[in-house]
Protein backbone atom coordinates (compact mmCIF):
# COMPACT_ATOMS: atom_id res chain seq x y z
CA UNK A 1 0.00 0.00 0.00
CA UNK A 2 2.73 2.58 0.80
CA UNK A 3 4.64 1.96 -2.37
CA UNK A 4 1.71 2.92 -4.23
CA UNK A 5 0.61 5.43 -2.23
CA UNK A 6 4.31 6.68 -2.53
CA UNK A 7 4.74 6.30 -6.37
CA UNK A 8 1.11 8.04 -6.99
CA UNK A 9 2.82 11.53 -4.66
CA UNK A 10 6.05 10.92 -6.78
CA UNK A 11 4.22 11.27 -10.04
CA UNK A 12 2.34 13.85 -9.12
CA UNK A 13 5.95 15.47 -7.58
CA UNK A 14 7.64 15.21 -10.57
CA UNK A 15 4.85 17.01 -12.29
CA UNK A 16 3.59 14.09 -14.96
CA UNK A 17 2.16 15.24 -18.04
CA UNK A 18 -1.73 15.16 -17.39
CA UNK A 19 -3.63 12.56 -19.16
CA UNK A 20 -7.30 13.19 -20.10
CA UNK A 21 -8.43 10.38 -17.76
CA UNK A 22 -7.05 7.90 -14.50
CA UNK A 23 -4.58 5.18 -16.27
CA UNK A 24 -2.61 2.66 -14.44
CA UNK A 25 0.47 1.24 -16.39
CA UNK A 26 2.98 -1.79 -15.56
CA UNK A 27 5.98 -2.47 -17.42
CA UNK A 28 9.70 -2.98 -17.30
CA UNK A 29 11.86 -0.06 -16.96
CA UNK A 30 15.44 0.52 -18.45
CA UNK A 31 16.87 -1.88 -16.37
CA UNK A 32 14.23 -4.66 -16.58
CA UNK A 33 12.71 -4.14 -13.22
CA UNK A 34 9.06 -3.92 -13.14
CA UNK A 35 7.69 -0.92 -13.04
CA UNK A 36 3.79 0.40 -12.33
CA UNK A 37 2.51 3.88 -12.70
CA UNK A 38 -0.36 5.44 -11.67
CA UNK A 39 -1.62 8.83 -13.13
CA UNK A 40 -4.46 10.95 -13.10
CA UNK A 41 -6.13 14.35 -14.21
CA UNK A 42 -5.88 17.57 -12.14
CA UNK A 43 -10.05 18.91 -11.73
CA UNK A 44 -9.25 22.23 -12.30
CA UNK A 45 -5.78 23.06 -14.25
CA UNK A 46 -5.43 22.56 -17.47
CA UNK A 47 -1.05 22.61 -17.29
CA UNK A 48 1.17 22.29 -13.89
CA UNK A 49 1.30 25.93 -12.63
CA UNK A 50 5.08 26.15 -11.67
CA UNK A 51 7.07 23.87 -9.03
CA UNK A 52 7.12 27.07 -6.65
CA UNK A 53 5.57 26.51 -2.94
CA UNK A 54 1.43 26.21 -3.74
CA UNK A 55 0.01 25.07 -0.31
CA UNK A 56 -1.23 22.25 -2.09
CA UNK A 57 2.45 21.41 -3.17
CA UNK A 58 3.84 22.02 0.32
CA UNK A 59 0.96 19.64 1.99
CA UNK A 60 1.64 16.68 0.04
CA UNK A 61 5.53 17.67 0.49
CA UNK A 62 5.09 17.14 4.01
CA UNK A 63 2.90 14.07 3.86
CA UNK A 64 5.59 12.63 1.26
CA UNK A 65 8.11 13.38 4.66
CA UNK A 66 5.96 11.57 6.78
CA UNK A 67 5.54 8.82 4.37
CA UNK A 68 9.74 8.38 3.92
CA UNK A 69 9.69 8.56 7.51
CA UNK A 70 7.65 5.88 8.00
CA UNK A 71 9.22 3.49 5.02
CA UNK A 72 12.72 4.41 6.99
CA UNK A 73 11.42 3.11 10.34
CA UNK A 74 9.98 0.08 8.54
CA UNK A 75 13.14 -0.61 6.35
CA UNK A 76 15.98 0.11 9.34
CA UNK A 77 14.25 -2.27 10.96
CA UNK A 78 12.43 -0.41 13.89
CA UNK A 79 9.97 -2.54 15.38
CA UNK A 80 6.21 -0.72 14.98
CA UNK A 81 4.31 -1.88 18.29
CA UNK A 82 2.34 -4.96 17.00
CA UNK A 83 -0.62 -6.42 18.56
CA UNK A 84 0.76 -8.61 21.52
CA UNK A 85 2.78 -5.59 22.03
CA UNK A 86 -0.17 -3.62 22.91
CA UNK A 87 -2.11 -6.14 24.66
CA UNK A 88 0.91 -6.22 27.15
CA UNK A 89 1.24 -2.68 27.38
CA UNK A 90 -2.87 -2.99 28.11
CA UNK A 91 -1.81 -5.55 30.58
CA UNK A 92 0.54 -3.39 32.68
CA UNK A 93 -2.05 -0.74 32.32
CA UNK A 94 -4.31 -2.45 34.05
CA UNK A 95 -1.90 -4.02 36.75
CA UNK A 96 -0.84 -0.76 37.79
CA UNK A 97 -4.35 0.70 37.86
CA UNK A 98 -5.67 -1.92 39.74
CA UNK A 99 -2.42 -1.18 42.05
CA UNK A 100 -3.24 2.34 42.42
CA UNK A 101 -6.52 1.18 43.80
CA UNK A 102 -4.82 -0.84 45.91
CA UNK A 103 -2.33 1.87 47.47
CA UNK A 104 -5.86 4.36 47.80
CA UNK A 105 -7.50 1.42 49.98
CA UNK A 106 -4.10 1.05 51.75
CA UNK A 107 -4.28 4.65 52.60
CA UNK A 108 -7.86 4.99 53.33
CA UNK A 109 -6.93 2.37 56.06
CA UNK A 110 -3.50 4.30 57.10
CA UNK A 111 -5.42 7.10 57.49
CA UNK A 112 -8.35 5.92 60.16
CA UNK A 113 -5.53 3.73 61.82
CA UNK A 114 -3.72 7.36 62.35
CA UNK A 115 -6.75 8.91 63.35
CA UNK A 116 -7.86 5.90 65.74
CA UNK A 117 -4.23 6.31 67.39
CA UNK A 118 -4.64 10.31 67.72
CA UNK A 119 -7.61 10.01 69.71
CA UNK A 120 -5.88 7.31 71.91
CA UNK A 121 -2.80 9.84 72.65
CA UNK A 122 -5.38 12.67 73.41
CA UNK A 123 -6.83 10.40 75.66
CA UNK A 124 -4.26 9.00 77.26
CA UNK A 125 -3.18 12.91 77.67
CA UNK A 126 -6.13 13.99 79.20
CA UNK A 127 -6.42 11.04 81.07
CA UNK A 128 -5.75 11.32 85.30
CA UNK A 129 -2.10 9.80 86.33
CA UNK A 130 -3.28 7.23 89.11
CA UNK A 131 -0.38 7.02 92.01
CA UNK A 132 1.99 3.96 91.86
CA UNK A 133 0.74 0.93 94.53
CA UNK A 134 1.81 1.35 97.81
CA UNK A 135 4.47 -1.39 98.76
CA UNK A 136 4.24 -2.93 102.44
CA UNK A 137 7.35 -2.76 103.70
CA UNK A 138 7.84 -5.11 106.69
CA UNK A 139 10.99 -6.61 108.67
CA UNK A 140 12.26 -9.13 105.24
CA UNK A 141 11.75 -5.52 103.44
CA UNK A 142 14.48 -4.08 104.94
CA UNK A 143 17.46 -6.51 104.72
CA UNK A 144 18.21 -9.72 102.04
CA UNK A 145 19.25 -12.48 103.09
CA UNK A 146 19.45 -16.14 101.55
CA UNK A 147 16.50 -18.69 100.69
CA UNK A 148 13.21 -17.78 99.27
CA UNK A 149 13.18 -14.35 97.62
CA UNK A 150 10.58 -11.77 99.38
CA UNK A 151 9.04 -10.94 96.07
CA UNK A 152 8.04 -14.65 96.35
CA UNK A 153 5.93 -13.72 98.96
CA UNK A 154 1.91 -14.13 98.78
CA UNK A 155 -0.06 -10.96 97.87
CA UNK A 156 -1.16 -9.14 100.31
CA UNK A 157 0.76 -11.14 102.94
CA UNK A 158 2.29 -7.76 104.95
CA UNK A 159 4.06 -9.88 107.24
CA UNK A 160 5.88 -11.86 105.23
CA UNK A 161 6.07 -15.54 105.56
CA UNK A 162 9.62 -16.02 104.47
CA UNK A 163 12.20 -16.34 107.32
CA UNK A 164 14.58 -14.08 108.45
CA UNK A 165 17.89 -16.18 108.59
CA UNK A 166 21.13 -14.17 109.87
CA UNK A 167 22.29 -12.43 107.19
CA UNK A 168 25.86 -12.13 106.58
CA UNK A 169 25.70 -8.49 104.32
CA UNK A 170 23.30 -6.04 104.69
CA UNK A 171 22.27 -4.53 101.22
CA UNK A 172 19.56 -1.99 100.94
CA UNK A 173 16.38 -3.31 99.33
CA UNK A 174 16.08 -1.11 96.15
CA UNK A 175 19.35 -3.24 94.76
CA UNK A 176 17.22 -5.88 94.43
CA UNK A 177 14.12 -4.13 92.80
CA UNK A 178 16.50 -2.31 90.57
CA UNK A 179 17.98 -5.96 89.07
CA UNK A 180 14.72 -7.45 88.59
CA UNK A 181 13.06 -4.72 86.28
CA UNK A 182 16.26 -4.50 84.71
CA UNK A 183 15.94 -7.98 83.78
CA UNK A 184 12.49 -7.94 82.91
CA UNK A 185 12.48 -5.08 80.27
CA UNK A 186 15.55 -5.54 78.78
CA UNK A 187 14.20 -6.62 75.10
CA UNK A 188 15.34 -10.05 73.91
CA UNK A 189 17.38 -9.45 70.87
CA UNK A 190 18.25 -12.56 70.08
CA UNK A 191 14.57 -14.05 70.37
CA UNK A 192 13.30 -17.25 72.45
CA UNK A 193 15.23 -20.42 71.59
CA UNK A 194 13.27 -23.23 69.39
CA UNK A 195 12.26 -26.36 69.91
CA UNK A 196 12.73 -29.55 68.10
CA UNK A 197 10.24 -30.54 66.25
CA UNK A 198 6.64 -29.12 65.94
CA UNK A 199 5.36 -25.91 67.55
CA UNK A 200 4.12 -22.82 67.66
CA UNK A 201 5.75 -19.91 65.64
CA UNK A 202 7.16 -17.16 68.50
CA UNK A 203 9.94 -15.66 66.36
CA UNK A 204 10.89 -14.45 62.87
CA UNK A 205 14.47 -13.53 62.03
CA UNK A 206 15.37 -10.22 59.62
CA UNK A 207 14.88 -10.72 55.97
CA UNK A 208 18.28 -12.21 54.03
CA UNK A 209 18.34 -10.90 50.51
CA UNK A 210 19.72 -13.61 48.47
CA UNK A 211 18.92 -12.12 44.73
CA UNK A 212 17.23 -9.45 43.09
CA UNK A 213 15.46 -10.32 39.72
CA UNK A 214 16.75 -8.92 36.91
CA UNK A 215 13.63 -7.52 34.52
CA UNK A 216 10.28 -6.13 34.96
CA UNK A 217 8.62 -9.78 35.07
CA UNK A 218 10.46 -10.28 38.19
CA UNK A 219 8.38 -7.68 40.15
CA UNK A 220 6.71 -10.56 42.01
CA UNK A 221 6.77 -14.31 42.23
CA UNK A 222 7.32 -17.41 43.84
CA UNK A 223 10.45 -19.74 44.62
CA UNK A 224 10.76 -22.85 45.97
CA UNK A 225 13.02 -25.84 47.45
CA UNK A 226 11.38 -28.90 47.51
CA UNK A 227 10.86 -30.53 51.60
CA UNK A 228 10.78 -33.95 49.91
CA UNK A 229 12.79 -33.98 46.63
CA UNK A 230 13.28 -36.66 44.15
CA UNK A 231 15.06 -37.84 41.70
CA UNK A 232 16.45 -36.63 39.68
CA UNK A 233 16.39 -33.08 41.71
CA UNK A 234 17.50 -32.95 45.99
CA UNK A 235 15.92 -30.34 48.32
CA UNK A 236 18.97 -28.51 47.19
CA UNK A 237 17.86 -27.18 44.73
CA UNK A 238 15.53 -24.22 44.30
CA UNK A 239 13.02 -23.54 42.01
CA UNK A 240 11.87 -19.86 40.87
CA UNK A 241 9.25 -18.40 38.83
CA UNK A 242 8.78 -14.65 37.82
CA UNK A 243 5.11 -13.82 37.99
CA UNK A 244 4.50 -10.62 36.05
CA UNK A 245 2.83 -11.47 32.64
CA UNK A 246 -0.01 -12.82 31.71
CA UNK A 247 1.22 -15.97 30.20
CA UNK A 248 3.30 -17.10 32.97
CA UNK A 249 5.14 -20.51 32.19
CA UNK A 250 9.01 -20.43 32.64
CA UNK A 251 9.58 -22.45 35.77
CA UNK A 252 13.31 -21.64 36.54
CA UNK A 253 15.59 -24.20 38.71
CA UNK A 254 19.48 -23.51 40.04
CA UNK A 255 21.50 -26.67 41.74
CA UNK A 256 21.34 -24.73 45.14
CA UNK A 257 21.12 -21.32 46.80
CA UNK A 258 24.52 -20.25 45.75
CA UNK A 259 23.49 -20.67 41.84
CA UNK A 260 20.16 -19.15 43.20
CA UNK A 261 22.91 -15.69 43.73
CA UNK A 262 25.24 -15.96 40.76
CA UNK A 263 21.73 -16.14 38.49
CA UNK A 264 22.14 -18.86 36.27
CA UNK A 265 19.77 -21.71 36.03
CA UNK A 266 21.20 -24.90 35.38
CA UNK A 267 17.05 -26.03 33.94
CA UNK A 268 14.83 -24.47 32.30
CA UNK A 269 11.18 -25.65 31.91
CA UNK A 270 7.95 -24.53 29.75
CA UNK A 271 5.17 -25.59 31.64
CA UNK A 272 2.36 -26.69 29.47
CA UNK A 273 -0.06 -24.41 30.91
CA UNK A 274 0.07 -20.85 32.27
CA UNK A 275 0.55 -19.61 36.00
CA UNK A 276 -1.91 -18.13 37.92
CA UNK A 277 -0.41 -15.91 40.06
CA UNK A 278 2.16 -16.63 43.29
CA UNK A 279 1.10 -19.49 45.05
CA UNK A 280 2.72 -22.63 43.58
CA UNK A 281 4.52 -24.60 45.95
CA UNK A 282 6.78 -27.86 44.97
CA UNK A 283 6.35 -31.28 47.10
CA UNK A 284 7.55 -34.98 46.22
CA UNK A 285 8.83 -33.91 42.81
CA UNK A 286 6.05 -31.72 41.58
CA UNK A 287 5.37 -28.13 40.80
CA UNK A 288 1.72 -27.92 42.35
CA UNK A 289 0.18 -24.71 40.91
CA UNK A 290 -3.05 -22.95 39.67
CA UNK A 291 -4.06 -22.77 35.97
CA UNK A 292 -4.45 -19.53 34.95
CA UNK A 293 -8.03 -18.14 34.94
CA UNK A 294 -9.63 -21.11 36.59
CA UNK A 295 -9.86 -22.95 40.32
CA UNK A 296 -7.83 -25.49 38.41
CA UNK A 297 -5.28 -27.18 40.55
CA UNK A 298 -2.52 -28.89 38.17
CA UNK A 299 0.39 -30.82 39.25
CA UNK A 300 3.32 -30.74 36.95
CA UNK A 301 5.30 -34.08 37.25
CA UNK A 302 9.13 -32.76 37.60
CA UNK A 303 10.61 -36.10 36.12
CA UNK A 304 8.34 -36.95 33.35
CA UNK A 305 7.82 -33.37 32.97
CA UNK A 306 4.48 -33.28 31.88
CA UNK A 307 0.62 -32.89 34.29
CA UNK A 308 0.24 -35.68 36.16
CA UNK A 309 -2.96 -34.86 37.90
CA UNK A 310 -5.28 -31.65 37.84
CA UNK A 311 -8.83 -30.87 39.66
CA UNK A 312 -10.91 -28.06 40.18
CA UNK A 313 -10.83 -26.91 43.29
CA UNK A 314 -14.79 -27.19 44.58
CA UNK A 315 -16.06 -23.44 45.04
CA UNK A 316 -12.45 -21.88 45.03
CA UNK A 317 -12.83 -18.13 44.24
CA UNK A 318 -10.17 -16.75 41.18
CA UNK A 319 -8.36 -14.65 39.60
CA UNK A 320 -9.63 -11.57 41.50
CA UNK A 321 -12.84 -12.99 43.48
CA UNK A 322 -11.02 -12.93 47.01
CA UNK A 323 -6.85 -12.29 46.84
CA UNK A 324 -5.08 -11.10 49.31
CA UNK A 325 -4.75 -7.84 50.26
CA UNK A 326 -2.37 -6.75 48.00
CA UNK A 327 -4.57 -8.16 44.80
CA UNK A 328 -2.64 -9.69 41.83
CA UNK A 329 -4.97 -12.36 41.77
CA UNK A 330 -3.51 -14.43 44.34
CA UNK A 331 -7.00 -16.17 45.49
CA UNK A 332 -5.32 -19.66 45.78
CA UNK A 333 -2.01 -20.00 47.97
CA UNK A 334 -0.63 -23.38 48.18
CA UNK A 335 1.52 -24.47 50.96
CA UNK A 336 3.58 -27.47 52.50
CA UNK A 337 4.05 -27.98 55.65
CA UNK A 338 5.04 -30.92 57.74
CA UNK A 339 1.04 -32.24 57.38
CA UNK A 340 1.62 -32.15 53.98
CA UNK A 341 -0.09 -30.20 51.16
CA UNK A 342 -2.91 -27.62 51.59
CA UNK A 343 -4.53 -24.93 49.87
CA UNK A 344 -5.52 -21.40 51.25
CA UNK A 345 -8.37 -19.87 49.57
CA UNK A 346 -11.65 -18.67 50.16
CA UNK A 347 -15.32 -19.05 48.38
CA UNK A 348 -18.76 -17.59 48.30
CA UNK A 349 -20.19 -19.49 50.93
CA UNK A 350 -17.61 -18.31 53.45
CA UNK A 351 -18.04 -14.92 52.27
CA UNK A 352 -14.21 -13.97 51.91
CA UNK A 353 -13.16 -15.69 54.78
CA UNK A 354 -10.00 -17.59 54.99
CA UNK A 355 -10.78 -21.77 54.25
CA UNK A 356 -8.08 -24.04 54.59
CA UNK A 357 -7.92 -27.64 53.01
CA UNK A 358 -5.81 -30.58 52.98
CA UNK A 359 -4.90 -31.83 49.42
CA UNK A 360 -4.14 -35.69 48.57
CA UNK A 361 -0.85 -34.79 46.76
CA UNK A 362 -1.29 -37.18 44.43
CA UNK A 363 -4.42 -36.86 43.37
CA UNK A 364 -5.60 -33.17 44.40
CA UNK A 365 -8.66 -34.49 46.07
CA UNK A 366 -9.59 -32.75 49.33
CA UNK A 367 -9.44 -34.39 52.66
CA UNK A 368 -10.51 -32.34 55.15
CA UNK A 369 -11.79 -28.53 54.80
CA UNK A 370 -11.57 -25.87 57.97
CA UNK A 371 -13.16 -22.38 57.82
CA UNK A 372 -11.92 -19.89 59.79
CA UNK A 373 -13.38 -16.37 60.81
CA UNK A 374 -10.20 -13.78 59.09
CA UNK A 375 -11.18 -12.35 55.61
CA UNK A 376 -8.49 -12.87 53.19
CA UNK A 377 -8.90 -9.37 52.20
CA UNK A 378 -7.96 -7.80 55.41
CA UNK A 379 -4.42 -10.26 54.80
CA UNK A 380 -1.23 -9.59 53.02
CA UNK A 381 0.05 -13.64 52.60
CA UNK A 382 -0.21 -16.61 54.43
CA UNK A 383 1.94 -19.98 54.86
CA UNK A 384 1.37 -23.27 57.11
CA UNK A 385 3.19 -24.82 60.08
CA UNK A 386 2.57 -27.86 62.10
CA UNK A 387 -0.94 -28.18 60.25
CA UNK A 388 -1.67 -24.01 61.81
CA UNK A 389 -2.31 -21.00 59.45
CA UNK A 390 -0.70 -17.84 59.88
CA UNK A 391 -1.18 -14.57 58.23
CA UNK A 392 0.86 -11.83 57.95
CA UNK A 393 -0.72 -8.17 58.38
CA UNK A 394 0.55 -6.02 55.71
CA UNK A 395 2.61 -6.61 52.86
CA UNK A 396 4.19 -2.67 52.20
CA UNK A 397 4.51 -1.68 55.74
CA UNK A 398 8.18 -2.33 56.83
CA UNK A 399 7.50 -3.32 60.54
CA UNK A 400 3.96 -5.58 60.11
CA UNK A 401 2.67 -8.46 62.22
CA UNK A 402 1.90 -12.13 61.72
CA UNK A 403 -1.69 -11.50 63.43
CA UNK A 404 -3.74 -14.76 62.92
CA UNK A 405 -3.16 -18.08 63.82
CA UNK A 406 -5.72 -21.09 63.34
CA UNK A 407 -4.78 -24.17 64.39
CA UNK A 408 -6.53 -26.85 62.17
CA UNK A 409 -6.47 -29.37 64.98
CA UNK A 410 -8.52 -28.23 67.25
CA UNK A 411 -10.59 -26.07 64.74
CA UNK A 412 -9.87 -22.40 66.74
CA UNK A 413 -7.94 -19.47 65.39
CA UNK A 414 -6.67 -16.71 67.77
CA UNK A 415 -5.26 -13.08 67.23
CA UNK A 416 -1.47 -13.20 68.08
CA UNK A 417 1.59 -11.13 67.86
CA UNK A 418 4.86 -11.97 65.85
CA UNK A 419 7.24 -8.98 64.43
CA UNK A 420 7.54 -9.31 60.86
CA UNK A 421 9.79 -7.32 58.46
CA UNK A 422 9.12 -6.37 54.25
CA UNK A 423 12.43 -4.89 53.89
CA UNK A 424 11.27 -3.64 50.34
CA UNK A 425 7.64 -2.81 51.02
CA UNK A 426 5.89 -4.86 48.37
CA UNK A 427 5.55 -8.54 49.76
CA UNK A 428 4.01 -10.28 47.06
CA UNK A 429 4.41 -14.41 48.27
CA UNK A 430 5.30 -15.83 51.51
CA UNK A 431 5.90 -19.27 52.39
CA UNK A 432 7.53 -22.15 54.93
CA UNK A 433 10.18 -24.40 54.21
CA UNK A 434 9.97 -27.37 57.03
CA UNK A 435 13.55 -29.11 55.90
CA UNK A 436 15.39 -25.69 55.94
CA UNK A 437 12.92 -24.20 58.84
CA UNK A 438 12.69 -20.77 57.26
CA UNK A 439 9.94 -18.39 55.64
CA UNK A 440 10.46 -18.01 51.61
CA UNK A 441 9.20 -14.95 50.10
CA UNK A 442 9.44 -12.32 47.29
CA UNK A 443 9.35 -8.62 48.56
CA UNK A 444 9.78 -5.84 45.49
CA UNK A 445 12.04 -7.77 42.99
CA UNK A 446 14.09 -9.56 46.03
CA UNK A 447 13.99 -13.13 46.72
CA UNK A 448 14.64 -13.06 50.15
CA UNK A 449 14.20 -15.78 53.82
CA UNK A 450 13.54 -15.44 56.98
CA UNK A 451 14.78 -17.77 59.75
CA UNK A 452 11.88 -18.83 62.16
CA UNK A 453 11.81 -20.47 65.54
CA UNK A 454 8.97 -22.34 67.21
CA UNK A 455 7.50 -22.89 71.20
CA UNK A 456 4.67 -22.31 72.85
CA UNK A 457 2.80 -18.93 71.92
CA UNK A 458 1.62 -17.25 74.97
CA1 LIG B 1 1.73 -18.15 50.85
Amino acid sequence: MWFLAILCVSSLLMGTQAQSSASFHRGNDRSGRCQYSFTVDSPSEASCPSMGSSPEMESLKSRMGILEALVNRLAGGEAVPDFSERSGLQDAYNQAMQENALLKRDKQRLDTQVQDLQKQVEELRNKPCTPPPRVPVNNNMRRLGPGPSPLASRPGNTQGDTVSLPDPGWRPRYQELTAVVTEVSAPNLEGPADIKGCGDLVWVSEPETHRKADTIAGKYGVWMQDPAAKEPYDSEMVWRIDAVGSEVRQLFGYENMDQLARGFPTKVLLLPEAVESTGATMYEGSLYYQRRLSRTLLRYDLHSESIAARRDLPHAGFHGQFPYSWGGYTDIDLAVDENGLWAIYSTSKAKGAIVISQLDPHTLEVKGTWETKIRKSTVANAFMICGKLYTIASYTTPNTTINYMYDTATSEGKAISVPFKNRYRYNSMVDYNRVHRKLYAWDNYYIVSYNVRLGKQE
